[in-house]
């Protein structure tokens, strides 16, 4: 009932002539149909309408954030309704460069969710415990905070897609427990509807060789890769869905 979602976020890399090469690949690739994957793609901003006007239209563009509310007097932002102006229909929130490298709060990036849903965008809240938090055993408390940041300002979960992100998790088994816990955290504290409908990916350390164990855990429901989804092995990784 989940269709399988793969997000390539290119996060702060790119060039006019890499762009161009890279969408060549995905464009000349052979992959499942909308009807099996949804695939999104997340260029630097300032890259966007360069990607989206070359892009294949089966694949869609995402920005990689966007300001907290609407836009005007906030030298450096980008506002909802610029992503929206530009056809766009997604938007990665809560990354955790965004929340650790640059520091913005859980309340914060909850009511940037809250305004991007309210402007049309979907979002693809990013989540997940530091290797710290892991360590001292709070894994859930640290997704379960996060989960409840949002909870409090949203209910229509229709068109979030939670992306868990925690390097330390790949191949170790840990990330289906995890994607387990959150899918249980959303029927006990939003509804057991919006923990079916949920599409929960996986972010962190995904490859080509990786993605198909990870794709055949109930609860992963695609990926959010980095590293790899400036790479011809992000074909690799659209084709594991299932
Ligand atoms: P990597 O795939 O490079 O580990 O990055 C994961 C990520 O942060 C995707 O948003």
């Amino acid at each position: 009932p989940r269709l399988f979602f793969v997000g390539g976020n290119w996060k702060c890399n790119g060039t006019v002539k890499s762009n161009e090469e890279l969408v060549k690949l995905l464009n000349d690739a052979d992959v499942p149909g909308t009807d099996v994957v949804e695939v999104v793609v997340a260029p630097a901003a300032v890259h966007i309408p360069q990607v989206q006007a070359s892009l294949r239209k089966d694949f869609s563009v995402a920005a990689q954030n966007c300001w907290v509310k609407k836009g005007g007097a906030f030298t450096g932002e980008l506002s909802a309704e610029m992503l929206v102006d530009l056809g766009l229909s997604w938007v990665v929130l809560g990354h955790s460069e965004r929340r650790h490298v640059i520091g913005e709060a859980d309340d914060f990036t909850a009511d940037k969710v809250a305004y991007a849903l309210s402007q049309g965008l979907g979002v693809i809240y990013c989540i997940g415990e530091k290797l710290e938090e892991r360590e001292a055993g709070n894994t859930m408390s640290v997704n379960a905070r996060q989960l409840k940041a949002l909870a409090d300002k949203i209910s229509d979960w229709s068109k979030i897609v939670i992306a868990y992100e925690p390097v330390w998790a790949i191949g170790t088994g840990k990330a289906q427990e995890v994607h387990d816990e959150v899918r249980k955290w959303l029927a006990d504290n939003v509804s057991k509807e919006v923990a079916d409908a949920t599409r929960i990916i996986y972010g962190g350390s995904v490859t080509a060789k990786n993605c198909g164990e990870l794709a055949t855990c109930p609860d992963i429901d695609g990926f959010l890769v980095g590293g790899a989804s400036l790479k011809p092995e992000f074909v690799d990784i659209i084709k594991s869905a299932r």
